[in-house]
Formats: structure tokens, sequence, C-alpha cells
């Protein structure tokens, strides 16, 4: 049943209404203190449908928000967009320098601390990056990423730092909420990346009597060749591929790898656990946990537990890796497109395009395999690219959207 446009201009005023947005043939309207959207599609003479939605993840009353500065209080007019970038990672910044230069003026959330990362991505966490193209020398990951963000800056792409909450990926324009701002754009990257689970034991930290990052780690190709662990014995904690693949990895540089394995069976694939039965440098730890990390300035010992008799003894390593799994930084998105049993991002073979037509997924949040910057950066090269030619053959949506003004205060009378 549509209603005559007089009527929706008395909704509005009765309702409230403090903005509305035009989008294509749709109206958005949003009213005082709300967090919720109305979108209207207008009838030859009368509106249609009207539909309200609410920020999926939405916890605080109308009355929160406004005091918090958020949704609620007018400070999130939207703010429109050819293409939106989640993720601050070599993957979102590499995709956000190809779309900037390509003229898509994207706009990047790159985090606020989400999952406990800084913006810049899991290399911010680490010291030098030796493996990354053009750096002989290497470069501290920090720099690396500061670097990035740069070039994302300078060829136009604007950055908020804000963590993306929930994302409305059922309709376009899809949209996408912080606590601060909601973005409509025709087109979204997801690169959140994916943190490697660690351990939590007394020296597995890095604080004061920790050894993370001063023998601990949890990537053996990033860290491996670090000449604090050439020719010394070296532990590697897990029983699926991962910890195999960094076994062997490290047999290049260590006297001898331990995989130290909660279980006396392996999870991993059959030809990796022959390729580590058949390897001498390889000894397995069956039936044992890592209960404690030793040391002075860096890594000497750790102590092991025997998960059949809770038996101790201590073994001297120079090193330790943890590869007991990544978790992908994708809990905004449940529900929003296809992800596989672990929580990664499941793309098109060959392509970075997700479930959902018009949204593409770069880095270590849809590659469970490789893991590397410069891969996460190729994979967000691609991401743009395969973003730059969707919307070229949706045109329309661009061209509707240019139509949107940035912001737009209600004035009920316009609607
Ligand atoms: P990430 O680097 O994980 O970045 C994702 C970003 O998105 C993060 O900043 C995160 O905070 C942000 N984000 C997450 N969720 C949200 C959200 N909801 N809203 C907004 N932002 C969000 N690789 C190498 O090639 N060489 C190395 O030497 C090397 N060393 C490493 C050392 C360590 C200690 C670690 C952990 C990894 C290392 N890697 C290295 C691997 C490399 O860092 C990753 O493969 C790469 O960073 C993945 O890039 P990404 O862009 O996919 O995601
Ligand atoms: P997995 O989840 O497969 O394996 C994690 C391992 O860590 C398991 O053996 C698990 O033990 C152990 N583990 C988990 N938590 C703890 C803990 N708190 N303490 C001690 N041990 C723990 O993760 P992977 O990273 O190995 O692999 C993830 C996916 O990526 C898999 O599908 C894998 O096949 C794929 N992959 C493929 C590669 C390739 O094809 N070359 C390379 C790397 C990964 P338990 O077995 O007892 O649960």
């Amino acid at each position: 049943m549509g209603f005559p446009r007089y009527q929706l201009l008395y909704w509005c005023i009765q309702s409230g209404v403090r903005e509305t947005v035009h989008y294509s043939e749709t109206l958005l309207l949003r009213r005082f203190g709300s967090l919720t959207w109305t979108s209207i599609h207008p009838g030859n003479n009368s509106y249609l449908g009207i539909r309200v939605f609410r920020r999926p993840n939405a916890h605080m009353s109308d009355e929160q928000g406004a005091r918090n500065g958020s949704l609620a209080n007018g400070s999130a007019v939207p703010l429109v967009t050819p293409l939106c970038v989640i993720g601050s990672g070599p993957a979102g910044h590499t995709a956000a320098i190809y779309a900037a230069r390509a003229q898509l003026r994207p706009i990047m959330f790159e985090g606020m601390l989400a999952n406990g990362i800084a913006a810049g991505g899991q290399l911010t966490t680490t010291t030098d990056v030796e493996n990354y193209p053009g750096f002989p020398e290497g470069i501290s990951g920090f720099e690396l990423m500061d670097r990035f963000r740069k070039q994302s800056q300078v060829h136009g792409t604007k950055i908020l730092t804000e963590t993306v909450e929930s994302v409305d990926l059922q309709s376009r324009p899809f949209r996408i909420y912080s606590s601060q701002h909601v973005v409509l754009a025709a087109s979204v990257i997801i690169a959140t990346g994916a943190v490697a689970k660690r351990m939590d034991f007394p020296g597995a930290g890095s604080g004061e009597g920790g050894f993370w990052q001063r023998g601990i780690s949890a990537c053996a190709v990033c860290d491996g060749a670090a000449p604090i662990f050439r020719g010394k014995p070296i532990a590697v904690v897990g029983g699926g591929d991962t910890a195999l693949e960094e076994a062997l990895f490290l047999t290049r540089y260590a006297s001898r790898v331990y995989v130290i394995h909660r279980r006396d069976t392996l999870r991993a694939s059959k030809i990796m656990q022959k390729r580590a039965f058949e390897n001498q440098k390889i000894e397995f730890l069956w039936n044992s946990i890592v209960v404690a990390a030793h040391g002075d300035t860096l890594l000497r010992r750790i102590t092991l537990q025997s998960t059949k008799d809770d038996q101790k003894h201590e073994l001297e390593v120079g090193g330790l890796f943890f590869a007991i799994g990544h978790v992908p930084a994708t809990a905004f998105l449940k529900g929003q497109l296809l992800l596989d049993d672990q929580g990664y991002i499941i793309t098109k073979p060959g392509t970075t395009q997700t479930s959902v037509d018009g949204v593409f997924a770069a880095g270590d949040v849809q590659d469970k395999r490789y893991r590397q910057a410069v891969t996460a950066a190729g994979s967000g090269c691609m991401a743009a690219m395969d973003a730059e030619h969707w919307l070229q053959e949706h045109e329309e949506e661009v061209l509707a959207l240019e139509r949107i003004p940035e912001s737009r205060q209600c004035q009920t009378e316009s609607v």
C-alpha cells in the first residue's frame, strides 16, 4: 500500500525526522535521537514500502547513543563513497592506493585497536621485516605500515580511525557502521586480517619476564631466519598443517626441531605428516603442552607437562613457535556473507569476489595458506581492480551515489 507525499511529510514531522538523504530513487530518513534509518521507496504518485533498518549489533539505547556522541547525536550523517575499505594492513592499504588512483575516492576504516592490533595490522607487532621486496636492508614493520598509510593518503584515501561494528550487505548501497559513522558504499573491500592464536603461560607474554619476540613467535616464515634461532634447537607447538609446515621450514636454520603436540595423533594432512616424519631433524613430543618459558634477555628453556600424567620436564630451546591456528577478524560479518567453518571469508577461486555481489575480500581474512605481507598486498591490488571493474559495470549506482550530498541535515520540508 502506498501513501501520498503530504502524508509522508506529516509522518516525518510527527516522528521527528532529522535528516534525509536520497539514494537513487530511495529516500533515507533518520529520526531525532534514533539509531534507526528508514528507507522509503517512491511509487508513481506515492511512497511505497517503508523499511526501518537498525544497526545489526546496536546495543545502546537512543539516549545512551546521544550521550556517547555516537550515531544518535547527529554525528552520523552518512558518508557516501563508491568504495569502502575495511581494515588497514597491507591488503587494505594496497587496495586503497589502487582505488584512490582509480578515482574511486575510497573511505577506509582502519580500526581502533581492532582485535587488539594497532591500525596498520599484524606487521605493527613485529620488529624487522626482511622479506618484503624493495627493502634489502629490511624495514621495521611499523615503519613499513606507516609508509603504506601515507601512500594511501597521498592518493586521496579518507581514513577513519574507527572499528567497524557491523555491516548490512543485504541490499545496496551497502551500509557500514562504526560507533561514530555510517558509510553508504556502492562496493566494499574487506581486509580485516587474522590474528595468530597465542598461548598464555608464564614467560609467554611481551611484558616483563616474557619472551614474546625474544625467542617466542607465531610466524616461522617471518622470524625463523633471524640470527637468534640459527644453529639452536627450536620447538613448534601444534599438530596441524601450519605446525608441520613451520617445523619443516625451521629445519633449514635449527639444529633440531621439536614438534610439541597435546595429543598423539596429528590433525595435519597425510602428505605433510609424511614429509615431517621423514625429516631427520624433526622430533615429535607427543601428549605434551608447554607450561612455562625461561631465559635471560632471550628464551633459553621451556617447561613441558605431560597431558597423560602431568609430569613436568625442562627442554633447552632457542626458539618457540606457536602454530595453534589463526582467528580471522570476521565476527562483525556473521550472517552477511559466506564464511567457511573457521570463519574465513570464502572467495570465488582466482578472484576476490565474495558471496555478495559487489563485496570483495583480500589478505589474511580470506587466506589461511600463504599469510604473508606481500601476498596480502597482492590480493589487495586484485580486490581494488575487481571492485573497479564491478563499479564500471554498475555505473548507474555510482552516479546515484554522486547525487547524495556528502552530508545533509534533514529539512523535513525538502522531503
Ligand atoms: P592485517 O595485517 O591483519 O591487518 C588487518 C587490519 O584490519 C588490522 O589493523 C586490524 O586492526 C584491522 N581491522 C580488523 N577488524 C577491523 C574492523 N572491524 N574494523 C576496522 N578495522 C579492522 N609477513 C611477511 O610477509 N613478513 C614478515 O616478516 C612478517 N612478520 C610477521 C610477524 C608477526 C609477529 C606476525 C603476527 C605476522 C607477520 N607477517 C609477516 C604476516 C603479515 O603480517 C600478514 O600476513 C599481513 O599483515 C596480513 O595483512 P592483512 O592486510 O590481510 O591483515
Ligand atoms: P588447525 O586448527 O588445523 O590446527 C591447530 C593445531 O593446534 C591442532 O593440532 C590443535 O590441537 C593445536 N592447538 C590448538 N590450540 C592449542 C592449544 N591451546 N594448545 C596446544 N595445542 C593447540 O590450524 P592450522 O593453522 O594448522 O591450519 C588451519 C587450516 O589451514 C587447516 O585447514 C589447514 O589444512 C590449512 N593449512 C594448509 C596448509 C597447506 O596446505 N600447506 C598450510 C597451513 C595451513 P588438536 O589437534 O588437539 O585440536
